[in-house]
């Protein structure tokens, strides 16, 4: 068994997080994702207690006042927030927690857990980003104005991430993502 480690996966809305996290679980074993609360609305195909734990505006404020979340932010008009009770249970169990969480997130979670990797995943361009946005054809056109304002402020800090990788090709990227992952992990084994 490993030891327990902690992966911060950040970068702009529409950068292929997700799937390549979905792939990283596929083929690490001991990986595990946190389930974030978010108080933003359900996009068509998202499930309760699947793809995020939705809350009102009221029960967010109550997992915050009662320090229930490891660290949280505002995106883009929503909150969004890691539950601290399960990441520390998995780290407790020796797995690689992954969170996929934005940046301001991302340097809550390395002041409190600076032992924690941080890992950027950037887009080929703004133009690719914005094409996947308007691709998935959920989102007005407002809320993609507003992601594309947030995602430059993104980049504009992933030189602060101890590791960037371009996902321009979704096998490369995760091989890299997966190669990264093992290498922290035998390290902190070692
Ligand atoms: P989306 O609305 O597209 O699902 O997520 C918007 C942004 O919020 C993404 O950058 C995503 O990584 C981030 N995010 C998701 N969950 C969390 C969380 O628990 N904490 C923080 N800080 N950001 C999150």
């Amino acid at each position: 068994m490993r030891h327990g480690n902690l992966f911060v996966i950040s970068g702009p809305s529409g950068a292929g997080k997700g799937t390549l996290v979905a792939r990283l679980l596929q083929e690490v074993p001991d990986a595990w994702v946190s389930r974030s609360v978010t108080t933003r609305a359900p996009r068509g195909g998202e499930v309760d207690g699947v793809h995020y734990q939705f809350a009102s505006d009221e029960e967010f404020q109550n997992l915050v006042d009662h320090e229930g979340l490891l660290e949280w932010a505002t995106y883009a008009g929503n909150r969004y927030g890691t539950p601290r009770a399960t990441v520390e249970e998995h780290m407790a169990h020796g797995e690689q927690v992954v969170l996929e969480i934005d940046v301001q997130g991302a340097f809550q979670v390395r002041d409190k857990m600076p032992a924690a990797h941080l890992v950027f995943v950037e887009p080929p361009s703004l133009e690719v980003l914005e094409e996947r946005l308007r691709g998935r054809g959920t989102e007005t056109d407002e809320v993609i104005a507003k992601r594309m304002d947030a995602a430059a402020v993104e980049l504009s800090h992933k030189m602060e991430y101890d590791m960037r990788l371009v996902n321009d090709n979704l096998d490369e990227a995760t091989a890299e993502l997966v190669r990264y992952v093992n290498e922290q992990a035998e390290e902190a084994r070692g």
